[in-house]
């Protein structure tokens, strides 16, 4: 049975980097796919230009963020907060029902809530807050309420604050490698701008395309290394893992079988 997927990140180029190559396999299965970001994005650059007309660059994100999720046919939305000023307050968390309500998915995946970013954090927050709500009518009742919770799962990381990443479900992504580089490379004024200028390594970015899209391949393996070396993961074919979460519906592992790819 078709299954729809919710990935909510702060960012627009969050999903990309944590679930492309799942996605390519829900979207290749002909499962529906959306991608949600929670930000504009206006935060996340260094030149000037940027800074005298913030519109620019949330534009630019934007673009960039679709022309990702047409890779492989998934839906982009952004909910407009502004990048760096998440906060888990009432009004935030009516705009994340409302999105959820909306897209009604069976399965949402989200960073977990202990992440570095204060955006990450929070927009996890958001979403674990708003999983109950989902199916109260009287909360935002100009949206219609779910019968149950969606499923919740957090996407891999290394961070121990607050506890262990736990790996409930692995997806292998060696069949649709190149769809994720090249969902992450639609992100050009991250990875190949802001992402090198923060890591202080704005330098060794090539000019070429081709040297460019190398560079990234050569970056995602590093990360998809160092995530599997840290989930104590064979460190072979490239995967993404995933946490189910206490919150949201509670899969069995029938449910779980249906809702990944294997
Ligand atoms: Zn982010």
């Amino acid at each position: 049975m078709k299954k729809t997927i919710l990935a909510i990140g702060a960012h627009p180029d969050d999903c990309d980097i944590s679930v492309g190559g799942t996605s390519a396999l829900w979207a290749a299965a002909g499962h529906t796919v959306h991608f949600a970001s929670l930000t504009d994005g206006s935060r996340g650059h260094y030149q000037e230009q940027y800074l005298r007309d913030p519109e620019e660059l949330v534009l630019r994100r934007r673009a960039e963020a679709r022309a990702a999720c047409a890779l492989i046919g998934a839906r982009y939305h952004c909910l407009g907060i502004t990048d760096g000023e998440v906060v888990p307050n009432v009004e935030s968390l009516r705009r994340v029902v409302r999105l959820i309500r909306e897209v009604a998915p069976d399965l949402i995946v989200c960073n977990r809530p202990n992440d570095y970013h204060r955006d990450h954090r929070y927009a996890a927050r958001l979403v674990l807050d708003a999983a109950y709500m989902l199916t109260v009518p009287f909360f935002c009742p100009e949206s219609l309420h779910m019968q149950q919770e969606p499923v919740i799962a957090y996407w891999w990381d290394c961070f121990h604050e607050e506890g262990r990443f736990r790996t409930d479900v692995v997806v292998p992504i060696r069949s649709v490698w190149e769809t994720k580089v090249a969902m992450v490379a639609a992100h050009e004024s991250q990875v190949f701008e802001w992402l090198p200028y923060n890591m202080g390594i704005l330098g060794e970015v090539p000019e070429g395309r081709t040297e460019r899209l190398a560079a990234l391949q050569g970056w995602l393996r590093a990360r998809h290394a160092e995530f599997a070396q840290r989930c104590d993961l064979p460190s072979g074919d490239p995967v993404e893992a995933f946490q189910i979460s206490e919150y949201g519906r509670r899969p069995d592992d029938s449910t779980i079988g249906q809702l990944f790819p294997r």
